[in-house]
């Protein structure tokens, strides 16, 4: 049985971290072309913006979820009109097949809506139709965070505290409001047009892990899973720790640590095996790899109340001004190549060549179902600030598109694995 620790966020210490950070991702060139809007009691009333499919031109298919396609849209009504967003569809008549799937887009509706954070991504609208939930979400144009692995094979230690840095302060936050990311997955984390992290796909998170107690569903993708997720025992935020383990790994050597031929194996060596680190990473990355790697939860790096601070306390992260990343003052490793704003140059191309269609589907479900999507509906805050401060758009061009990026392959590099002497 997995511990169960005794979780008192009330009296984390989080002096210099999410409290203070802004986000500057917002300020325009002074060339942009702006459009004044007339302030009525209607345009500013939060009931005036009842948003709906129609508001939205559908642009390209950026990818597809377990519940449903996204894609980019231009909203083109309405506040923010000529500005470019993802469109998350979920059809309805899919997600009450499954509770469990009820449960997750609930949470991932309600998550985005509490959580606001640099590196999580933004949640604008939400609303339904007859069939289908839509969220309305910042567009990422960096695309996948592990296209750009991908490009380069492995990251250098520096590129990757960077990255695993800004992960960290998201995580941290989600922990502090009581959420269990669970999820943490290189499809999940993206970049900005800054080329900053953010989280996506709240779908499978947590939610109430402040009285301490343990939860017990199976969840997430396989490789980058904690052992105590796999065997069932019920597990707490220290998953995400280990996730984080996973991940770093994946990012220095190019393959998660414990990968195998199919599922039962890969469990197995999460399991069992003992961890493999190559001799050219550092002492640190090594120690910290290590530490979050435990199998025992309780003897997890980022176990004990303190959560992220003892992770951040880390010696692979003493470059690291924790106050200068969360307020988006230090430079990404990369920016990502954008011609504009609708750039999709950073998706896989799968995905973009397909003729975006959002086919109507507007299925009645019964009284008790649709209960189960009451109050979906919403619209942020920021939504309704934008309206009073006016808003800028840009002039409408065409994105320069490029082809040349392979997807992530699943088994990037095998040269890394765990040998069997290691089991
Ligand atoms: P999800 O259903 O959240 O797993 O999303 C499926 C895919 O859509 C992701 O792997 C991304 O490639 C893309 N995607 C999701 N959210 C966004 C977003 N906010 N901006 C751009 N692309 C996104």
């Amino acid at each position: 049985m997995a511990g169960v620790f005794d979780i008192d966020l009330e009296t984390e210490d989080v002096s210099d971290t999410e409290e203070d950070f802004y986000d500057d991702s917002v300020t325009e060139p002074d060339n942009v072309q702006k459009e004044e809007v007339e302030l009525t009691s209607e345009c500013v009333n939060r009931d005036s913006e009842k948003v709906g499919p129609d508001f939205f031109e559908l642009l390209t298919v950026l990818g597809k979820g377990a519940y449903g396609k996204v894609f980019q849209v231009r909203k083109v009504q309405g506040a923010m009109s000529g500005k470019i967003f993802a469109m998350k569809v979920l059809r309805k008549a899919k997600i009450v097949c499954n509770a469990k799937d009820t449960a997750h887009t609930r949470a991932e509706r309600e998550i985005l809506e509490t959580v606001r954070h640099p590196f999580i991504v933004d949640l604008l609208y939400a609303f339904q139709t007859g069939g289908k939930l839509y969220l309305i979400l910042e567009y990422l144009s960096g695309g996948e965070l592990f296209m750009q692995l991908e490009k380069e094979g492995i990251f250098m230690e520096d590129t990757a505290c960077f990255y695993l840095g800004e992960i960290i302060l998201a995580l941290g936050h989600l922990h502090s409001n009581g959420i269990i990311y669970r999820d943490l997955k290189p499809e999940n984390i993206m970049l900005n047009h800054q080329g900053h992290i953010k989280l996506t796909d709240f779908g499978l998170c947590k939610e109430s892990i402040h009285d301490g107690s343990v939860t017990h569903t199976f969840c997430g993708t396989i490789e980058y899973m904690a052992p105590e997720i796999l065997t069932r025992s019920g597990h707490n935020r220290a998953v995400d720790w280990w996730s984080l383990g996973a991940l770093m790994y994946d990012m220095m050597t190019g393959s998660p640590p414990f990968t195998a031929e199919n599922r039962k194996k890969t469990i197995d060596k999460i399991l069992k095996c003992k961890l493999n680190l190559p001799q050219y990473l550092t002492i640190d990355a090594k120690d910290l790899i290590k530490k979050l790697l435990k199998k025992n939860p309780t003897q997890r790096l980022g176990s004990s109340k303190a959560d992220c601070a003892d992770i951040k306390g880390h010696p692979f992260f003493k470059q690291i001004n924790w106050g200068d990343l969360v307020n988006k003052r230090v430079e990404p490793p990369y920016k990502p190549q954008l011609q504009s704003d609708e750039d999709v140059s950073q998706f896989d191309t799968r995905f973009t060549r397909q003729t975006p269609v959002d086919s109507p589907d507007d299925t009645s479900l019964g009284q008790s179902e649709e209960l189960t999507f009451a109050g979906f509906t919403y619209v942020a805050p920021s939504v309704l600030d934008s309206l009073k401060e006016g808003f800028s758009f840009e002039p409408r061009m065409r994105p320069v598109r490029r082809h040349n990026i392979s997807p992530r392959t699943p088994n990037r590099s095998a040269l890394f694995k765990c040998s069997p002497s290691s089991c």
